[in-house]
């Protein structure tokens, strides 16, 4: 069937067309400012908006905007493609309405109820042995031989952050803090102190739930000879589905909430006993700081696995943190460069709407 001749930058509409307050400011902050009519509303001052933009607009606003986060995984509630054309099926609200159909119009998408594939929302077979104390074991050591082991050069630069420490110019006040007030964390426990540290000063900050209320401190360290890591960020070559994926279990479990923190402490005593001295493992803000979104897929396969470049796809939305095991400062295993009071004048979040109803 031919396709109609579309310039791919002609403007279809505005964002002064639509009814919907977070459509509207969604689209004024996407949108081009041109002096031009809008072939629509005929507004002069709204943002325009290309067939393209449209597009990236619906799927934040009602795919995006519909995300809800399981234990395990996260799922979309509507998706939208050109199939659906004409015979969308979502209910919105009634401000909603008019706006739909100009999106519908103008993108040539239509919008449904995503009954999601299973995996998307945790039904990953080694995720579900991880969660059952007596499988977890086998995975673990799975994880140990599937994982590689990385090192990092004696000299690299890390932050580590304290908030209200007692007596903030002390180095060792940066250390790890002993057993007895370890395990509250995603990696430490009672048998293993743990030192978080990152490179990026922004998730630190993120990691510590620091708000301007409280006194933050952060310390600079260098390592002091090459460490021996496990990578938990590397991803794997699997030749499997999402519902058999190692990968995409270990990806699952970093970005759940505490209630998967006996699974990953587990793994870290694991690593320290295989002789490691630490684990490098995805940040659970890794999302919020890099504008990713969780589980991406196209027609439920998951990008992760499928993008033609995978590896820079998934780089682009991980941060790497560290967890260093014991007690590296007293340990010799690194040194304090500096330690700077950190005032944070601001704490910031960039955010899109969503519909309330469908
Ligand atoms: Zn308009």
């Amino acid at each position: 069937m031919p396709q109609p001749i579309l310039n791919d930058d002609s403007p279809l509409l505005c964002s002064n067309c639509f009814e919907d307050e977070g459509l509207r400011i969604d689209a004024n902050k996407i949108g081009h400012e041109l002096s031009e009519e809008c072939p629509n509303c005929k507004s002069t001052d709204g943002k325009k908006l290309t067939q393209k933009l449209i597009k990236g607009l619906a799927w934040r606003f009602f795919v995006s905007g519909t995300t809800i986060r399981c234990e395990y995984g996260a799922a979309p509630v509507i998706q939208c493609n050109e199939h659906h054309y004409g015979k969308s099926d979502i209910r919105p609200s009634s401000w909603l309405e008019a706006d739909i159909k100009l999106i519908e119009g103008a993108a040539k998408i239509g919008f449904f109820h995503y009954g999601p594939r299973l995996w998307m929302i945790g039904e990953v077979e080694p995720l579900k042995d991880l969660q059952n104390e007596s499988s977890r074991g086998g995975i673990i050591e799975q994880v140990l031989q599937e994982y590689p082991e990385r090192s990092i050069a004696s000299g690299t630069k890390f932050y580590r952050l304290r908030v209200n420490p007692n007596n903030p110019a002390d180095p060792m006040q940066y250390d790890s803090p002993p057993l007895e007030f370890s395990g509250n964390g995603r990696l430490d426990s009672s048998e293993l102190s743990v030192m978080y540290g990152s490179q990026d000063i922004d998730v630190c900050i993120h990691e510590c739930r620091a708000s301007t209320d409280d006194e933050i401190y952060v310390a600079t360290f260098k390592t002091e000879k090459e460490l021996r890591f496990l990578d938990l960020t590397q991803i794997l070559e699997e030749d499997n589905t999402e519902f058999e994926s190692l990968d995409m279990a270990i990806h699952m479990l970093f970005l759940a909430k505490s209630h998967s923190y006996e699974i990953s402490r587990a793994l870290a005593k694991a690593a320290k006993l295989a002789g490691y001295d630490g684990v490098i493992y995805p940040s659970f803000f890794s999302l919020i700081r890099t504008g990713g979104h969780p589980f991406e897929t196209s027609y439920g396969l998951s990008l992760r696995r499928f993008h033609p470049e995978r590896e820079k796809y998934a780089d682009a939305y991980t941060i790497r943190n560290f967890a260093l095991f014991g007690h590296p400062l007293k340990t010799k295993l690194v040194k304090t460069e500096s330690i700077n009071r950190l005032i944070i004048t601001q704490v910031g979040y960039q955010g899109h709407f969503g519909p309330v109803e469908y």
